[in-house]
């Protein structure tokens, strides 16, 4: 197979966080091409929730707390010139966001996590406990079931599919090379930059983004790190459209702008199956029922599983592999939420080549193998 040509960098993976990054390295003046699998890859980027959320994100890690805020402050201007640039609105709102409790203990074990996470946040975005009557409030129609919330006012959400099409949509626009059905098999060093082997030939680079989900552990082989990303699924339903009733986002129901409502989302421990499944899904009916009792005698009209992306500790992981200079490894979970800070940091530690200090909590040298596996 003939050589493609050279680029500054190769990035493997065109999921929320390749394309993401990719769209950030080009606004940056660089080269780039996105190697990405064919149709029956995983994909989160495809099957989310469109959150993007700030009120549970960093329990256990100051760092997870301040990276979160530092996306979803960037959220509006990202937001706005990926508009500019490629005229799709990816809805993105802020209106705050609730985390129904519908039981005294989910009420307390809810409250502690508030506690230890709005330690490390900042005045104007800390996350609070509020009662039922407060969520009524903003909420028409809560159910009786519904005990207390948690609340952050700088949550929201946008159309996760618009975003995607936008970060790809831009990526093209800066000129950037996007490969579908083009999987990478492995990676060498060769003559002072780098080889990934495809099907559809070699591509070199003197820099190698490896932004592949859950094909990550493959490469980490390949460079010595221990496996980083295990599969969690997590299933979605979708109701009919109705008339707009519910202006904010709920951590699990979200009406979208064409009325549709989105329940979700399971958390199953399934290993690499995606199926939908009659349990999961009577599991996030029964639940959205009782916070929201009109969605009783409303139809299901489609309904998904999807893997989430999961580092063994939850937080992202962002590594340039030791003893392979300018060979980055890039995972998170919230990929939404934090697509601009992949596009805008991230891109530039690759494009410069130091890891700044906010990103050192996530190197991989805290992950252990086996409590990945
Ligand atoms: C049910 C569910 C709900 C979620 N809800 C939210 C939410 O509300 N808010 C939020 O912020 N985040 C949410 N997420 C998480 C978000 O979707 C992920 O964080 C994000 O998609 C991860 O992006 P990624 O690019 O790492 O992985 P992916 O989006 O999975 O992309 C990985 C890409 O790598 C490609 N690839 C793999 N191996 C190779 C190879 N060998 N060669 C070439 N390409 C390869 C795949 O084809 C794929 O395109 C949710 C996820 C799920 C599953």
């Amino acid at each position: 197979m003939p050589q493609q040509t050279t680029r500054d960098v190769v990035i493997v993976g065109g999921g929320l966080i390749g394309a993401a990054v990719g769209f950030g390295l080009q606004r940056r003046g660089l080269s780039t091409v996105i190697l990405d699998e064919g149709d029956v890859a995983f994909r989160a980027a495809r099957g989310n929730f469109g959150l993007v959320w700030i009120q549970s994100k960093g329990s256990g890690s100051p760092d997870y707390v301040a990276w979160t805020r530092r996306a979803v402050d960037a959220w509006p201007d990202f937001a706005a010139e990926l508009a500019d640039l490629t005229g799709i609105d990816v809805g993105y709102r802020r209106p705050g966001g609730f985390h129904l409790c519908l039981s005294q203990a989910e009420v307390e074990q809810r409250g502690q996590m508030a506690q230890r996470v709005s330690r490390h946040q900042r005045e104007d975005g800390k996350t609070v406990m509020v009662d039922a009557a407060a969520v009524r409030e903003r909420v028409a129609g809560l159910g009786e079931a519904v005990v207390g919330a948690s609340y952050n006012p700088l949550d929201g959400d946008c159309s996760s599919l618009a975003l995607f099409r936008a970060l790809h949509e831009g990526y093209a626009r800066l000129g950037g090379t996007y490969r579908p059905a083009t999987a990478a098999r492995s990676i060498r060093t060769a003559g002072g930059a780098y080889r990934i082997e495809t099907d559809a030939g070699a591509f070199a680079a003197p820099k190698v983004v490896f932004a592949s989900g859950l094909g990550l552990n493959h490469f980490a082989a390949q460079v010595g790190l221990p496996p980083l990303v295990r599969a969690q699924k997590g299933q979605i339903i979708v109701t009919e459209r109705m008339r707009p009733f519910l202006d904010l986002p709920i951590s699990q129901i979200r009406q979208t702008p064409d009325g549709t409502v989105l329940i979700g989302d399971t958390k199953e421990e399934v290993g690499f199956d995606t199926a939908s499944t009659m349990g999961g899904m009577i599991e996030l009916a029964q639940r959205a029922v009782r916070a929201l009792p009109r969605l009783a005698d409303t139809r299901i009209i489609r309904s998904w599983g999807a893997l989430r992306v999961l580092t063994a500790d939850g937080l992202p992981l962002y590594e340039e592999a030791a003893g392979w200079p300018g060979v980055f490894f890039l995972t998170s979970h919230s990929g939404v939420t934090l697509a601009p800070a992949h596009a805008i940091a991230i891109a530039q530690w690759v494009a410069a080549g130091e890891m700044p200090d906010e990103l050192q909590a996530f190197s991989a040298t805290r992950v252990q193998a086996e409590k990945v596996a």
